[in-house]
């Protein structure tokens, strides 16, 4: 039986039309159509490493490529945008079967879609991508699709904390992920600890006068500042004291840096950044190798908190994440040259570029990044005023926040993203009046370096 009603199409018209290109006419008779017209569906908990051929690819580009999509039933060969709110049952009982969970497949899109899931498989087989588990056998993990990067930190946090309960971070964090830990969290008894975790004896001493800490969030490296924190010795230091590690992956990507190989217990990504690619969808993912927590209490409260993307943004990302590894290749290559050239510049106090020897944790970002990244900041002499002349003078990169995409993008936290923020309070965190945040894009190099030096000239 094919997967489409049989037709047959009988033309009606009067002879003169007969060779004529358009028939005037048409008439359409179904000729069979069975009445169990197969609904596939499609597996939405089956993770892998694998492509649609079943084949096991051993490059990451590959997996880039294949990994997570499944043959469409009508055999599109890029997986349709599901644009569908529910999925319908051919008989009450299997409605029943599937909300019982005895059956697997789709029931409604706040829940899952396909679009989600080619994208969360895709995003788990990159990030187990060659390692295994404890057993030896290849890392499964879950993944769920989130509306947006902070969408995403919020399952993590609901799902794993309860009042009472700490968390541990770095002093240099994502603005939106500080407000949420201190200030939306405590309303709800949940507070935050927060310390140098660039210094593992600072990191053992907090864990020992706080008790109640029960999650280490890291984000390495970090946004804006480009810290980077020790993902092996602070994971080895959360597990001797059962606390859950879970790590912000937006800025190093699955390319540049596994934190699962370290023992992890979650992995976080703004997927609105490099794993899109081309800033044409907000989104998040929070992936976690626990199957069981993932998809029972994680997964519950995801769909009872309504912070689901969407098929068409999950399709955009799904597009993006194809060249993942040719895009961060050429990023990684690009920002190198640029953190190179902006230290020669006597208009420049200080470059922020983990591939740097200069950079105070080059050493910790060469131990656990496949290379440095595409970002980096640097410190503008002559403040604010030299800040805001600098990006007015930008011709080709572009002026705005977010990062990650293909075109360079340049921002200045203190007249933009911080300037809400008072300046002795982000001076504590790096974020000086003269800090400049650097995305570095895919354009040549040659063009990148010109519009930077007349602008700093
Ligand atoms: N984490 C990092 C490192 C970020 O840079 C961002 C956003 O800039 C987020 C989390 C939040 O993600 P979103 O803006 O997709 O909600």
């Amino acid at each position: 039986m094919g997967l489409v009603p049989e037709v047959e199409i009988i033309y009606i018209c009067p002879n003169s039309y007969r060779n004529n290109f358009f028939p005037l006419n048409i008439a359409f008779k179904i000729i069979k159509m069975d009445k169990s017209f197969p609904r596939p569906t499609v597996p939405i908990e089956e993770t892998s490493q694998e492509g649609s051929s079943g084949r096991a690819l051993s490059g990451f580009g590959s997996a880039a490529l294949h990994a997570g999509h499944k043959t469409d039933p009508l055999y599109s060969h890029v997986t349709p945008i599901y644009a569908s709110s529910t999925f319908v049952y051919d008989e009450a009982e299997q409605g029943m079967r599937r909300f019982s969970g005895e059956e697997k497949g789709y029931i409604y899109s706040r829940w899952g879609n396909p679009n989600f899931t080619e994208a969360e498989e895709k995003i788990s087989a990159l990030e187990a991508f060659s390692l295994n588990d404890e057993t030896g056998k290849p890392l499964q993990l879950k993944a769920l699709l989130h509306a947006s990067g902070m969408a995403a930190l919020t399952t993590l946090m609901v799902s794993n904390l309860k009042k009472g309960d700490k968390i541990l971070s770095h002093f240099s964090l994502y603005s939106g992920l500080e407000e949420l830990i201190t200030k939306i969290l405590p309303q709800f008894g949940i507070e935050p600890v927060i310390v140098d975790l660039r210094d593992l004896n600072k990191a053992a001493e907090a864990i020992k006068t706080n008790p109640g800490i029960k999650l280490m969030h890291l984000e390495t490296p970090a946004n804006p500042t480009m810290q980077c924190v020790d993902l092996e010795e602070l994971t080895k230091l959360a597990k001797e004291n059962n606390l859950l590690v879970s790590v912000d992956n937006t800025f190093a990507t699955p390319y540049l840096q596994q934190p699962f190989r370290y023992g992890v217990d979650f992995v976080f990504h703004s997927t609105t950044k490099f794993l899109n690619g081309h800033g044409t969808a907000i989104g998040g993912i929070l992936i976690g190798k626990d199957l069981e927590k993932m998809n029972g209490p994680v997964t519950k409260t995801y769909r009872i908190l309504g912070v689901n993307s969407n098929p068409f943004d999950a399709f955009l990302l799904g597009l993006g994440l194809k060249t993942l590894e040719l895009r961060m290749e050429r990023h990684c290559q690009n920002a190198m040259e640029v953190a190179r050239f902006l230290e020669t510049q006597s208009t420049i106090a200080r470059v922020n570029y983990t591939g740097l020897a200069s950079h105070p944790d080059h050493a910790i970002a060469m131990k656990q990044m496949k290379h440095p990244g595409g970002m980096l900041s640097f410190e503008l002499k002559g403040g604010i005023k030299n800040g805001i002349n600098f990006m007015n003078k930008l011709n080709m990169c572009i002026r705005t926040v977010s990062l990650g995409t293909a075109e360079s993008i340049l921002c200045h936290p203190a007249s933009m993203t911080h300037h809400a923020i008072p300046k002795e309070h982000r001076e504590k965190y790096g974020i000086t009046d003269g800090l400049i945040r650097m995305s570095v894009g895919l354009e040549n190099l040659q063009d990148i370096l010109a519009d930077l030096e007349q602008a700093l000239e």
